[in-house]
């Protein structure tokens, strides 16, 4: 688990998922269980919830975040994008990054996925930025290449001071919504890499920064992967959608 100043995360993203009445269910169910938790708590619903969600959750400790956002920072003429700072208007202080459904359903280049990285920071919000690797790339070996280049080109872009500020979540893309779970063993050597990569520029910022994993997290494997020393908390999607599931993975992360 995470140790020294790293306190564990928790994030639900809710992805294309729920209704207003629904969400408020959720939300209800997660709060009444989270009040004496020590883990932090995220909650990222779909855009149009987030006002409603950031109503519902004030005065406690629930955090909230933002699914993408647009490259471009401030306000301009970018019909259907939602602007950084429109995310903190409404009360978000995260929002994920490049994250795997985006890269390969709606083509985000690594390119895009850095100008993101960087616009979020821009309106004062803190990425969360996926990386993790494709079933076939595993089976080449090449997880390590993958998931290093993927870091390597936001490092190139932003600069290591960004990660000061930053959350990194990784998902090996076989893992998610499919049931599979990369083993602790599997997840723990991908994020010692990351953190290595980190460390080499800066030890202080490498030995502050969450890495999340994510990847089918629920409560009855998020214990053995939080125990992991370098697993920081998870990054949850269809877990996330039950109160007493993502209530289950949040205790884990706060034993
Ligand atoms: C995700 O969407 O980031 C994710 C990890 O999904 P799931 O937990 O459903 O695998």
């Amino acid at each position: 688990m995470a140790s020294g100043a790293r306190i564990p995360l928790i994030a639900g993203n809710w992805k294309m998922h729920g209704s207003l009445a629904g969400s408020r269910e959720l939300v209800a169910g997660i709060a009444a269980g989270v009040a004496d938790m020590t883990a932090g708590v995220l909650l990222c619903p779909p855009y149009v919830y987030l006002s409603s969600v950031g109503e519902w959750i004030a005065g406690s400790n629930i955090a909230l975040g933002a699914q993408d956002l647009a490259e471009q920072v401030g306000t301009g003429a970018y019909t259907g994008e939602v602007a950084g700072g429109m995310l903190t208007d409404v009360g978000c202080s995260y929002v994920i990054v490049g994250h795997s459904e985006r890269r390969t359903i709606f083509g985000e280049t690594d390119a895009r996925v850095a100008s993101k990285f960087k616009a979020a920071q821009a309106e004062g919000l803190t990425p969360i930025l996926c990386v993790g690797e494709t079933l076939e790339q595993r089976e080449a070996d090449q997880t390590q290449d993958v998931v290093a280049g993927q870091v390597q080109v936001v490092l190139d872009a932003a600069g290591i001071e960004a990660f000061a500020k930053a959350v990194i979540a990784y998902e090996p893309v076989w893992a998610i919504g499919t049931g599979l779970t990369a083993t602790p063993a599997q997840a723990q050597e991908v994020h010692a890499l990351i953190r290595g990569m980190i460390a080499a520029l800066d030890g202080t910022i490498a030995a502050g920064l969450s890495v999340l994993y994510g990847g089918s997290v629920k409560g009855a494997n998020a214990g053995e992967l939080l125990a992991m020393e370098d697993i920081d908390g998870g990054l949850v999607g269809g877990a996330s959608l039950s109160a007493d599931e993502f209530l289950a993975i949040c205790r884990a992360a706060s034993s």
